[in-house]
């Protein structure tokens, strides 16, 4: 079975003339359907062909193979298929979903032999595009359950490489390892692909250079796994010497145009149906791009790419240390040159001016701390403009009182709270009209931070989406 690729041209503006970016759909029509992006440098060398989401519950490789859709290639082609396996990634499941045993997994269905054939729509519609643009090189990122090196019955945390790849394999494994201290949690090579791979496939078939790079599920977080995937790329890209800077690029040209580029930091300390929340409403077709950010993300330098950082709702004081004190620098940084910041309910705590490890960034002492824990459920707020009244999800979040602190301008309030929740001994009367969501000013930055959830508040969608957009200077 043959499926037409429909071609359009992605005008963009912060691209060099020489770059060209182009988008096509695989499978159109199908419930399959799924698209990949051509990056041509239009400087001769080589075409390397990435996966992610072949299985649709390893999600740090199409996260991190969206990111790297966003790298200014300098030599040769760079093809990215981000979401391979569209059905399995949205039941986030493994499996093409209501498929039977035997061709469920898509990582199983592709020629096991030189003259053999694909199995399946999906399978068949990705393997046409190996067969289409012969790449010199093949890389699927994937997920592993435990590391490798001390359990090696899974491939977690490892780079399974075809032969005429290992030495190409060896060095991504060397770069990534630099930045995991753990020894047991460092990647191990691994060899060959798995029989009815795509990586096999293209090896057997063409003799491609192919590779399933594989990050651990186990103990770490998604965006630590999706950096690591990121990492190994890079890696591999600069030794073709198709790419120059650093790895933590996670927007690049995706950001380009009028778009509001939003870091959300999604890690330690994060908690909650926050972030998935966010990455709802803060939608593409509503202007904004949206990438979760790790730690390590943060002391390498990655705001510098974005707009507005988030900190979601969790436990700010992990939040804090999670980010060391170089993190918290980067984030004071970043808001001091002009970047905005808005904390929702942990994310405000850690903006606060007086916890040891807070950023002190806004105006504002968090009181009553000793009854911190006063509960959750719907309170009363009051916007001041226009004189609203709504009801709005509350869990724990901090009560605020200018700090009168001479160095940090004084902050505005946006919305107050009218009810309170006092659960767990918490006196009466000292939540009701403190400020909920306040703006402030650190350096050239907007720092917006909500006490409350309006996120997780149906009805509020409107309301965050403005939030965000004034902490990015609009
Ligand atoms: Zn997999």
């Amino acid at each position: 079975m043959r499926f037409a690729a429909t071609l359009t041209l992605i005008a963009s503006a912060a691209l060099t003339p020489a770059v060209a970016q182009q988008r096509a759909t695989l499978a159109a029509g199908t419930r399959f359907e799924t698209s990949y992006v051509r990056i041509d440098s239009k400087h001769p060398g080589p075409t390397v062909l990435l996966f992610g989401g072949i299985h649709g519950n390893e999600p740090a490789g199409f996260r991190a193979a969206r990111q790297i859709a966003g790298w200014r290639i300098e030599r040769g082609t760079l093809i990215v298929v981000d979401r391979a396996n569209v059905g399995g990634l949205a039941a986030n499941e493994r499996w093409i979903p209501d498929l039977s045993k035997l061709r469920r997994d898509l990582n199983r269905q592709f020629p096991r032999k030189k003259n053999g054939q694909p199995t399946g729509v999906l399978a068949t519609a990705l393997w046409e595009l190996v067969k289409k643009t012969r790449p010199d090189f093949v890389i699927d990122l994937h997920e592993g359950i435990d590391f490798s090196k001390v359990n090696p019955k899974s491939v977690g945390s490892s780079v399974i490489a075809a032969k005429n790849a290992r030495d190409r394999a060896a060095k991504m494994i060397a770069s990534v390892n630099t930045t995991i201290e753990n020894s047991k949690k460092r990647f191990v090579p691994r060899g060959p692909p798995v029989l009815g791979s795509l990586a096999r496939a293209a090896n057997i078939v063409f003799g491609i250079p192919s590779m399933i790079v594989e990050t651990t599920k186990l103990d770490q977080q998604l965006t630590l796994r999706v950096r690591q995937h990121r990492i190994l790329v890079h890696r591999f890209l600069t030794d073709l010497q198709m790419l120059s800077g650093r790895p933590d690029v996670l927007v690049g040209t995706a950001g380009s145009g009028t778009k509001v580029n939003v870091g959300m930091y999604v890690s330690v300390g994060v908690g909650g149906p926050g972030p998935q929340r966010l990455e709802k409403i803060l939608s593409a077709k509503r202007g904004f791009v949206v990438r979760r950010l790790c730690a390590a993300d943060i002391r390498s330098g990655a705001l510098a790419q974005f707009d507005v950082v988030v900190f979601p709702g969790g436990g700010a004081s992990n939040q804090a240390r999670a980010l060391e004190t170089a993190g918290r620098t980067a984030v004071r940084k970043f808001v001091r040159a002009g970047g905005g910041y808005v904390g929702i309910c942990a994310g405000a705590y850690l903006a606060a001016n007086n916890y040891d490890w807070s950023l002190g960034i806004l105006d504002a002492d968090v009181i009553d701390r000793k009854h911190w824990a006063r509960g959750r459920g719907q309170v009363a707020i009051e916007w001041a403009t226009p004189k609203v009244r709504a009801d709005v999800l509350y869990v724990n979040g901090p009560l605020y009182a200018p700090s009168r602190d001479p160095d940090i301008p004084d902050f505005e309030v946006i919305a107050r709270y009218r009810g309170e929740i006092r659960k767990n001994s918490a006196p009466v009367g000292i939540m009701i009209n403190t400020p909920a969501v306040v703006a402030g000013s650190y350096g050239k930055g907007v720092v917006i931070c909500s006490s409350p959830h309006p996120e997780q508040t149906k009805g509020m969608e409107k309301i965050v989406r403005a939030l965000i957009r004034r902490a990015a200077g609009q």
